[in-house]
């Protein structure tokens, strides 16, 4: 690195360091992102999403959403990207801090924050899906894939555990792991992504499917009545820590046969009444990631209930009524796998 770029990164850390230090992690973020608006790398304000629910004709109670987002379909050209692989590390790794100067022109930088067993580095999205997007990239080079699959990776339960902590330390924020196969798009670099509950439209719709799921004690719960079969904990963060890493070794096992085909959406957030954590755990197929007529990626998010719609085609058939709950809740089943077979 330069020492030009080494000295603001340390510079704004510091900074950071201090805003979380006096008023929380939310607050560090915020600045972050703050920063990056400000100087231009988040391209996208996210004044023209277009954000609408569609709820179940006889139950106001089961609904999802979808999020129009036509600056999203720009996102793989990159926010300047340039491609200096000849000199990169880890064949350019988009997050590889040594490759993210170059690749970003030294306009990107980053915060460096603990899980408690590993560091990271908090890195904001230039295509944001909503406010404080934030990328938390660990700070070593290891692979998305999770260690039932690649022994290089985390395993299932320390990814839990690394999303309940920061999630604990975000109120009003969801922190989501995407699998390999599950939405990643960059399956190389392990990284979390932490989103703001969007303003004024409460609980995602997986939040509210799952009120009445149970998994205060022992195992999880299951969410009944959504189209994704979702495993859930609720309770202090390091009680939903231990019960969940338990159970998910034990499903690991149990599952052996056909975890070659697995992968999974993590997701951890505050709850809604501040008190305690609650965690999802929602398996998913290899063989059925992408679902028929939708153009985008299954993530954490569109798992939560929010579809992100992007294209030319998705914004014709969102204008021609052509999109309501029953086309959102096919997509949806369409890539659902059991958490237990036999
Ligand atoms: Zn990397």
């Amino acid at each position: 690195m330069t020492p030009d770029y080494e000295k603001a990164w340390s510079d704004l850390n510091v900074r950071l360091r201090a805003v979380e230090q006096g008023s929380g992690l939310v607050s560090a973020m915020q600045e972050l992102e703050t920063f990056h608006l400000r100087s231009g790398f988040i391209r996208d304000d996210l004044q023209d999403v277009e954000r609408r629910a569609f709820y179940h004709p006889d139950d106001r109670t089961r609904f999802f959403r979808v999020q129009y987002n036509p600056r999203r379909a720009q996102r793989f050209a990159g926010s300047g990207r340039s491609h200096e692989r000849h000199i990169s590390s880890n064949d350019g790794c988009f997050l590889c801090r040594d490759n993210i100067e170059l690749q970003q022109q030294g306009n990107q930088l980053g915060y460096q924050i603990e899980s408690g067993d590993r560091s990271y580095f908090a890195l904001t999205n230039p295509f944001p899906l909503l406010p404080v997007h934030i990328v938390i990239a660990s700070r070593e080079h290891i692979p998305q894939e999770w260690g039932f699959r690649d022994p290089a990776g985390l395993g299932a339960d320390v990814l839990m555990r690394d999303a309940v902590a920061f999630a604990d330390r975000m109120p009003g924020h969801v922190v989501f792991y995407n699998g390999v196969d599950a939405g990643a798009s960059i399956p190389r670099h392990l990284h979390f992504q932490c989103v703001a509950r969007p303003g004024n439209e409460g609980p995602f719709p997986l939040e509210v499917a799952a009120e009445d799921a149970g998994g205060q004690v022992d195992g999880p719960g299951m969410v009944a009545r959504y189209p994704l079969e979702a495993a859930v904990w609720k309770g202090p963060a390091a009680d939903v820590t231990a019960r969940a890493s338990d159970w998910v070794v034990r499903w690991g096992a149990r599952n052996r046969r056909r975890l070659d085909d697995l992968s999974a959406n993590i997701i951890a957030s505050r709850a809604q009444d501040g008190e305690g954590i609650v965690l999802y755990f929602v398996p998913r197929s290899r063989s059925h990631q992408r679902p028929a007529g939708f153009s985008g990626l299954i993530g954490g998010l569109e798992v939560l209930g929010e579809i992100v719609l992007s294209s030319p085609d998705d914004k014709a058939r969102l204008d021609a009524g052509a999109i309501d709950y029953f086309v959102l809740e096919a997509i949806l089943a369409s890539v659902s796998t059991p958490i237990e077979t036999g």
